[in-house]
């Protein structure tokens, strides 16, 4: 029985993380479901918009204790958090492989990152420094950064305990409250989160998880007042709904979005390196990852001998249970995520590109329940077809032949979304050239996919705004006060008059 390791690991039945107990829902029934098996895990109740309330009364008592706490003991806390989350890496991870479908070695890994999160944030706590700013009234003017209060962070299904630790750390390490709510469908390891940054000392209400649906607990949370910033990572049209709401309260967002990323190939890279790499780039998470390279552009030379390179190696990936050690590429999270992308996989089809892998289920697993799809690699694909244009967030990967930087730049650069990108060769400066000239947040040269808390990372345009880790996030989670001192013995005022003068 799955369900055993979730009442192995997480103990208690499923609600939100509220003043450091966990309260049951009241609303519309949730049940968890495996990813692997179909079967279900859990049923809880969604939290709505009641205890989101509760959670914002919570957040500012927890948010002034820990604003009372030295940046230097918030630091310290923040340090044994991340001992705390490397000491439980097995049980994090082992539901995370069950709850996400995350194949267990890549779940171990994304936990192993939230500590080392916390430990690069944890730093920062007490280095959050201001500067004195030489005004032209000779005050004595210091500019100080100050949390926001509440910072709601919204996060989705398919690297939930990556996301939540992603936000959660700088958010803190800042000094604000925070209240997270995860995906409806995966929020056992925020959970396990939440629980683990009390044990280390965070103030009970600074940390709040809330268990339950966008459209209601996550809306109430980021239409209330209390609320000092919105932080979301997901969809698009969820994205620009929390956006606006968050808006319509005179709060502002941050916006960490879905990506159709393209790989340039140019016939003078390293194409074997190029073919191994992007097989990473799409299949790894199951293509499930924001990150992914679902566009795969190589120079008509070459364009032939890397699509069968890449289609020998994807052939191999080890397809199955995502607790299985030995899994490189695990089923979908959800069943309508798997009914989305075979719709895609069809769209594609019909559209007339050339199915050169995949496109279904694995055979090994086609009398299996699970939501498994086989490394999918999709030829000839030209710009107008969806499959060029639209997230699938699935191992589906289109292949797209080119001829020189120029029409490279302007497929890659052709969709809605600027997320991330690469570009493989070994001419050095066009390499760069190219480079500088791909719009996206995060681009790789000779590689793909490598992500470091040191580095920001985000959006352009329709892959949102506003960065998340690196030393640039702590502008995200903070804002300026201007503090202005009279140092003058005989300060004037440029208006008004002295008494009885
Ligand atoms: P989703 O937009 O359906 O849900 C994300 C979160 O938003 C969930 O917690 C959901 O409950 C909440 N939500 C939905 N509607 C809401 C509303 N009206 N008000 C408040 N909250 C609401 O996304 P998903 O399907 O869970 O995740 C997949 C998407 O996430 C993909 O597009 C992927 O690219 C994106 N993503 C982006 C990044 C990044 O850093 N750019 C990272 C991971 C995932």
């Amino acid at each position: 029985m799955r369900a055993d390791i979730l009442a192995r690991h997480w103990g208690e039945p499923i609600g939100s993380l509220v003043d450091g107990a966990v309260v049951p829902g009241a609303g519309e029934a949730i049940t968890l479901v495996c990813p692997a098996t179909e079967e279900p895990l859990a049923t809880y109740a969604d939290a709505g918009a009641e205890i989101a309330d509760r959670a914002h009364a919570a957040a500012e008592r927890g948010g002034a204790a820990w604003r009372a706490l030295t940046p230097s003991k918030r630091g310290e806390i923040l340090m044994r958090a991340a001992d705390l989350v490397a000491r439980d890496v097995d049980a994090i991870a082992a539901v995370e492989g069950l709850v996400a479908g995350k194949p267990i070695r890549d779940a171990r890994a994304e936990v192993g990152r939230v500590a080392e999160m916390f430990r690069y944030y944890a730093g920062f706590a007490d280095k959050i420094e201001g500067r004195v700013v030489p005004v032209a009234s000779g005050h004595l003017t210091l500019v100080t950064p100050e949390p926001l209060g509440t910072i709601v962070q919204i996060t989705p299904w398919n690297a939930p305990i990556f996301t939540a630790g992603w936000q959660l750390a700088p958010a803190l390490a800042a000094g604000n409250a925070a209240i997270l709510k995860p995906s409806e469908w995966t929020p056992v390891t925020s959970l396990m989160l939440g629980r683990l940054l009390i044990e280390a000392g965070v103030p009970a209400g600074a940390v709040t998880v809330i268990t339950g649906f966008g459209r209601t607990a996550g809306a109430a949370l980021v239409s209330d007042p209390r609320c000092g910033k919105a932080v979301f990572v997901g969809s698009v049209p969820s994205g620009r709904k929390v956006a606006s709401l968050a808006a319509a309260a005179g709060r502002p967002s941050l916006l960490e979005l879905g990506g159709k990323s393209a790989m340039i190939v140019f016939a003078d890279a390293d194409l074997a390196a190029a073919a191994t790499c992007a097989q990473g780039a799409i299949f790894a998470a199951a293509g499930q990852s924001c990150t992914a390279g679902s566009r795969l552009l190589v120079e008509r030379p070459v364009y032939e001998r890397v699509l069968a390179w890449l289609a020998e190696g994807a052939a191999r990936l080890r397809v199955g249970d995502p607790l299985d050690p030995a899994t490189e590429v695990g089923p979908l999270q959800n069943a309508r995520q798997y009914a989305s992308v075979a719709a895609m996989m069809e769209a594609a089809r019909a559209a007339g590109a050339r199915l050169v892998l995949g496109g279904g289920r694995p055979e090994a697993l086609a009398e299996t329940a699970g939501f498994y799809v086989a490394p999918t690699i999709f030829a000839d694909v030209t710009p107008e077809m969806s499959i060029a244009r639209e997230e699938i967030f699935g191992p589906v990967l289109a292949v797209i032949p080119f001829e020189g930087e120029e029409e490279a730049l302007a497929l890659a650069n052709g969709t809605e979304f600027d997320l991330a990108g690469a570009v493989w060769s070994r001419d050095g400066a066009k390499a760069l050239r190219v480079a500088r000239r791909l719009r996206a947040g995060s681009v790789w040269v000779n590689g793909y996919r490598t992500l470091s808390v040191q580095a920001p990372f985000g959006g352009m345009r329709g892959s949102g705004f506003g960065r998340s880790s690196g030393a640039e996030v702590m502008a995200e989670y903070t804002q300026a006060k201007s503090l202005w001192i009279e140092t003058a013995e005989t300060p004037i005022f440029p208006f008004g008059y002295a008494p009885g003068a």
